[in-house]
């Protein structure tokens, strides 16, 4: 039998419990991780794979086990497990392996895949790199922060990116939000620009006509604005846009309205979010009946290959 190396993280003695480890489990690549079973069983749902039926005694032999997973996988098992933040960010494959692995060990992955988890920050920085997978994945287990933080990353998706694997892998609910985000987006956005500068009262300096040449201005800006991408329009466009308009106004009235007007637009884009409610019953439905949701997926795919969706998306609904 090969030699094993411990693990650098979970090593004999690396502290980290109040009672010596218990468990000795190594990888598929020999490495050897030092760990509790108090621990493990007060995490795991399900006897961690029905491996560990009770605690350990204290003080007694070492129990030894050897798992089919490498040890890149069991390193991201054990940091969720002991919620240990990772000294070196686990690569993404052993990420989504190790997600997977978590039901089998029954690791709740909603609990243990949250802002304040070691787990989280890995996640979030490969979304930046692979918003698609990541928010698959987070669509798979219901983890609205980091569908949310990856969606970031996709207000320029092409929704022919998405394939048959994502669309299974997220479920219903959480594609019809992806496929919604863009016009969601769009939609705000003119919310936001079709309302202009205000007007004051008519003055001998300027009166309506002045005002109405202002606003004819803001139309015309606001036009070829809405006539590009819009969904991760830049701010700074916005503003780079809009402001020259003050260049034709004389009024400092009508200035000050304008600079304001722009700055509440360019405040309300930066901090805007497209917020799709879910229902409680929905996050019912997500946890307890994911294979029937599957089946509804596939009859739903065959609606958006015969070109029924968007606009038929009330049908996701059940
Ligand atoms: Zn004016």
């Amino acid at each position: 039998m090969a030699t094993s190396v411990p693990s650098p993280a979970f090593h004999p003695t690396a502290n980290l419990d109040s009672y010596p480890s218990d468990i000795v489990v190594t990888s598929s690549d020999r490495i050897a991780f030092y760990v509790h079973s108090r621990r493990i069983l007060s995490v795991s749902t399900n006897h961690f794979a029905s491996l560990l039926i009770q605690p350990l005694p204290i003080g007694g032999k070492l129990k030894v086990f050897l798992l089919g997973e490498d040890s890149q996988v069991l390193n991201v098992v054990f940091h969720t497990i002991y919620l240990k933040p990772f000294g070196q960010s686990p690569s993404p494959v052993a990420v989504f392996v190790a997600i997977d692995a978590f039901n089998k060990y029954g690791i709740p992955v909603d609990q243990y895949i949250r802002p304040n988890t070691p787990l989280f920050p890995p996640l979030l920085a490969h979304a930046a790199n692979d918003p698609l997978n990541v928010y698959a994945v987070a669509g798979q287990y219901n983890l609205y922060e980091l569908a949310a933080a990856a969606s970031a990353h996709l207000l320029a998706l092409d929704p022919e990116d998405v394939t048959d694997e994502h669309a299974v892998r997220m479920g219903p609910i959480y594609l019809k939000r992806l496929l919604l985000l863009r016009p969601a987006r769009k939609r705000l956005l003119e919310e936001l620009l079709l309302q202009g500068p205000s007007e004051h009262p008519p003055t001998p300096q300027c009166g309506v006509d002045n005002q109405r040449r202002t606003g004819r201005q803001w139309d015309l800006m606001i036009t070829n604005l809405l006539s590009g991408p819009t969904p991760n329009l830049p701010s700074a466009t916005i503003q780079a846009t809009l402001s020259p308009i003050g260049n034709h106004i004389g009024c400092r009235d009508c200035k000050a309205a304008l600079d304001e007007r722009i700055q509440q637009i360019v405040t309300n884009w930066e901090k805007a979010r497209v917020r799709f409610e879910l229902p409680e019953l929905y996050i019912v439905m997500l946890k307890y009946c994911r294979k029937q949701y599957r089946l509804i997926l596939v009859a739903q795919s065959h609606r958006i290959s015969q070109g029924l969706w968007p606009q038929d998306s009330e049908n996701a609904r059940i």
